[in-house]
């Protein structure tokens, strides 16, 4: 029986958890995973997703901000570190050691600010920082030496990890992760001269993972486990991971209809059928996630074949040609992403006719959406 909803995602817990173990098995016994479950575990549900991560014995969880960590401890989940990416705010330090968060630090400054945080409250809080190492995004640039000294005064906030992220970490025809690397290595070097030891090193996320180059004893796994790795570029190492996609998007047909040759389907009349056709309409849009710019250009699988989408996508439908299926009738459904017979439609085609990634892709399937576990 299908879902009782007009668009819904299932999401495959057995799936994540398949893909969970197979970054482990990439990576070996000896690094930890810190599943990445920011964005709502990139729109699969990050309560459910970290659930069954938790269950396969997972330790840690990374998220992007403070409000997204207390989320997730008001879901029930006490155990699990957490680690808040994104830093905090001042506002939103009380609630970073109310909810036993571990920020990620990207500055000096900012370890100074935790450390008054944790005197205030006197009691120790861990951290991790965050070293800038060419992608001049968040991080610290400050030197080891420089880092060493702020540390020295901090008796509340105590270093437990250092991260770094990679920009480009698929593309092999630049040297930027090298560079990366090198540069990240000469900070824990420089520290270690300065007395500095740190517990838990990491760096890689799914590409890194994908083409071996985890550095470190942990690594932040997002992408994987929700069962995508980017193709690579440049002359690149065989790719380890063995993951699937576990999320499956359907809609529902709200209609089905034979219409003329020459006759304008939707906003603008974008689409004029070239011959009579028979087409159906979609309980989902552009609010739902369907990117306008599949308007004229997506697919989706109809009675397991792949059939264009006709026309504008509207807010809340989306016209699609049914000439090959008779089979089709108002209250079934339609794949917008996933597998159906033959047909396999997944976030990395659709990211390439939508001109962006299969990241943005997953991300943007909007809360109306109804998540199913499967
Ligand atoms: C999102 C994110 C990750 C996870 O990246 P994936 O490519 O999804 O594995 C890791 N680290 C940081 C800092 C991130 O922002």
């Amino acid at each position: 029986m299908l879902p009782p909803f007009r668009s819904y995602v299932l999401v495959s817990r057995q799936q994540i958890a398949r893909n969970y173990r197979n970054v482990r098995s990439v990576v070996g016994p000896d690094v930890e995973v810190m599943c990445v479950v920011k964005a709502d575990a990139y729109g699969h549900g990050a309560l459910e997703v970290a659930r069954v991560l938790l269950a396969e014995g997972a330790g840690w969880l990374a998220v992007s901000s403070v409000d997204e960590g207390v989320q997730l401890r008001c879901g029930g989940l006490h155990q699990p570190r957490i680690l808040v990416m994104g830093g905090f705010l001042p506002y939103e330090g009380e609630a970073l050691m109310e909810y036993s968060l571990t920020p990620a630090i990207h500055s000096l400054a900012q370890m100074r600010d935790l450390e008054h945080l944790a005197a205030g409250a006197a009691r120790p809080i861990p951290f991790h920082l965050k070293i800038d190492s060419g992608m001049n995004r968040l991080g610290t640039r400050a030197a080891a030496q420089q880092i060493g000294e702020a540390l020295a005064e901090a008796r509340h906030a105590r270093l437990e990890g250092l991260m770094t992220h990679f920009a480009s970490a698929a593309d092999y025809s630049t040297t930027q992760t090298d560079d990366q690397i090198a540069r990240f290595n000469a900070v824990r070097t420089g520290l270690r001269q300065v007395g500095v030891e740190v517990k838990i090193v990491h760096a890689a996320s799914t590409n890194a993972i994908g083409y071996g180059r985890s550095e470190g004893n942990m690594v932040r796994a997002g992408h994987a486990l929700y069962g995508y790795v980017s193709p690579a570029r440049g002359d690149a190492p065989r790719q380890l991971l063995e993951i699937q996609p576990a999320l499956t998007w359907q809609a529902k047909l709200l209609a089905v209809k034979d219409i003329p040759e020459g006759a304008l389907v939707g906003y603008g009349g974008s689409f004029r059928a070239p011959r009579p056709m028979r087409i159906g309409v979609l309980g989902a849009g552009y609010a739902d996630g369907v990117f306008h710019r599949l308007s004229n250009r997506g697919k989706v699988i109809a009675d397991g074949k792949l059939t264009p989408i006709l026309g504008t996508i509207s807010m809340d439908l989306t016209t699609i040609d049914l000439s090959h299926t008779a089979a089709l009738a108002p209250g079934d459904a339609v794949t917008l992403l996933g597998v159906e017979g033959e047909a396999r439609l997944d976030a990395q085609q659709i990211a390439r006719v939508a001109g962006t990634i299969s990241y943005n892709i997953l991300c943007c399937i909007s809360a109306r959406v109804r998540r199913v576990y499967v």
